[in-house]
């Protein structure tokens, strides 16, 4: 079976098609670059992504924060369900830890602006 894509790796948006097989990408095409085969054959198999999204400090001043790295596709939901619960004390700096192991990921949300 043939699967349609696009590429979230940069502006361009190339159009992808990914051919697969046993639930694997066994060939990628419309890729400009490497990045587009990469997230084609991840896709297919374990999708993950980078969750952007806003925490409130205990004065309920908004922060914007982040995954530090990739985290299952299934559990963004999750993910940004832990965010709100958190109350961040100011001041927050950039790259501060807000969540550890967000919602069992293994992966830790940041803080992406410092607030004081
Ligand atoms: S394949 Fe490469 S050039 Fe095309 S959208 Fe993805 S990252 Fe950008």
């Amino acid at each position: 079976m043939t699967r349609e894509l696009t590429c979230i790796g940069c502006p361009m948006g190339c159009e992808l098609t990914v051919e697969i097989e046993n639930g694997e990408a066994v060939s990628v095409t419309g890729n400009t670059c490497k990045i587009g085969e990469n997230y084609a054959k991840t896709e297919v198999s374990a999708p993950v992504r980078t969750v952007t999204t806003t925490a409130l400090t205990e004065e309920g001043k908004p922060v914007p924060v982040k995954t530090a790295g990739n985290i299952p596709k299934g559990k963004i939901f999750e993910v940004v369900d832990a965010v709100k619960g958190v109350k961040v004390k100011l001041p927050v700096k950039t790259g501060e830890v807000i969540l550890a192991d967000a919602a069992g990921t293994g992966v830790d949300v940041i803080a992406t602006k410092t607030v004081s």
